[in-house]
């Protein structure tokens, strides 16, 4: 259920509806919005009896929501989320793109990689610390000196820093050091660790599992924002498929379904979505032209020595030729690309 209050209507009339919904054993989750403020309902099991709040002064509309994800919802919120990553936005009409290694290998290496993200106009900088690897035997991730590494990239080039938690043991130190938190694919219905991103403040980058369906997504958003953490972007990084002339399949038609059905910021992470470097900025060009509020890419200023995913790894030349065309294509979709 949503309670959408009057658009005069003060804090205290807000409170005092959150305190109503709370003494008939729900929970309130207040959004305030640029026009109004709504209000979320949940932890009802069936449809509740409004009429007690429907009364209450600054109330001006109930709407009961069909749908199983709530929070995330376009019903409950209907304007675009814009979750604010230290000054970089996302989710506006900026257009954000997040670049890196996808191992955090060295310092020298960040050191490298952020010169040239720095250079491209890229504002976000992405590093794995702690990699989530198909084999055990694959390099793991230098772990905490990986988040010291990624900390100094922030401080001598000014990059806010994404970088991923693989567990509910970790992620609290993870939040210390980072400026977006990335749940990946692997973990997107891990819901213990979705449940802790949601009691953080940091922004949570949510990847899309690797065969979840597009409710299964969302409501895996939903466990985050419950627990109110409401700074959630979700990023499309492709999905399994009989296909294999590429890693997975960039699922392009979720960008708009989500649009439609979310408020929520959604990027795409062509470098996972297609695994071969060649084919990511033509699919880079396609989620911008589908919608995509950004994008997040892997670069290596020496691909042929990642320890990870190097053959899906731009080349500091190609983040250039991306970007350049991601700011050619911004205005014709109404976007600014900075
Ligand atoms: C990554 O971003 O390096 C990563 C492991 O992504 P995904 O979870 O999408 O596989
Ligand atoms: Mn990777």
């Amino acid at each position: 259920m949503l309670v959408v209050m009057e658009h005069e209507a003060t804090p205290e009339l807000v409170a005092k509806v959150c305190e109503e919904i709370k003494k008939l054993g729900l929970t309130a989750h207040p959004m305030p919005g640029a026009q109004r403020t709504a209000i979320g309902v949940t932890g009802n099991k069936s449809r509740v009896d409004s009429d007690r709040i429907a009364t209450l002064t600054g109330v001006q509309e109930i709407i009961h929501v069909t749908r199983p994800y709530k929070l995330v919802s376009r019903e409950f919120y209907p304007e675009n989320t814009v979750v604010n990553v230290g000054g970089v936005l996302v989710g506006g009409n900026e257009f954000t793109v997040m670049a890196g290694p996808c191992s955090v290998e060295s310092e020298d290496q960040c050191f490298a990689i952020a010169e040239y993200v720095v250079k491209a106009g890229a504002k976000i900088f992405r590093g794995g610390a702690f990699k989530p690897r198909t084999s055990p035997y694959s390099f793991q991730g230098l772990g905490e000196k990986g988040l010291e590494i990624l900390a100094k990239v922030r401080d001598k080039f000014g990059l806010k820093i994404i970088t991923e938690a693989v567990d509910t043991e970790t992620i609290e130190i993870v939040a210390q050091y980072t400026d977006i938190v990335q749940i990946g694919a692997r973990n997107m219905q891990n819901f213990s660790l979705l449940r802790k991103a949601g009691r953080l403040k940091t922004p949570i980058m949510l990847k899309r599992g690797q065969a979840a369906t597009l409710d299964e997504f969302l409501m895996a958003a939903e466990y985050i924002m419950s627990e109110g953490n409401h700074n959630v972007i979700l990023c499309e990084r492709g999905v399994r498929t009989f296909a294999d002339h590429s890693r997975n399949t960039l699922d392009l038609s979720a960008v708009p379904f989500i649009k439609r059905n979310s408020h929520l910021p959604i990027i795409t992470d062509p470098s996972h979505g297609t695994g071969r470097r060649e084919i990511v900025i033509p699919m880079a060009r396609a989620s911008i032209a589908a919608g995509a509020d950004g994008l997040i890419v892997e670069v290596h200023h020496q691909p042929e020595k990642a320890l990870s995913d190097g053959a899906q790894s731009l080349t500091p030349i190609m983040l250039e030729q991306l970007m350049n065309e991601m700011r050619r294509l911004a205005p014709v979709v109404d976007r600014t690309c900075s």
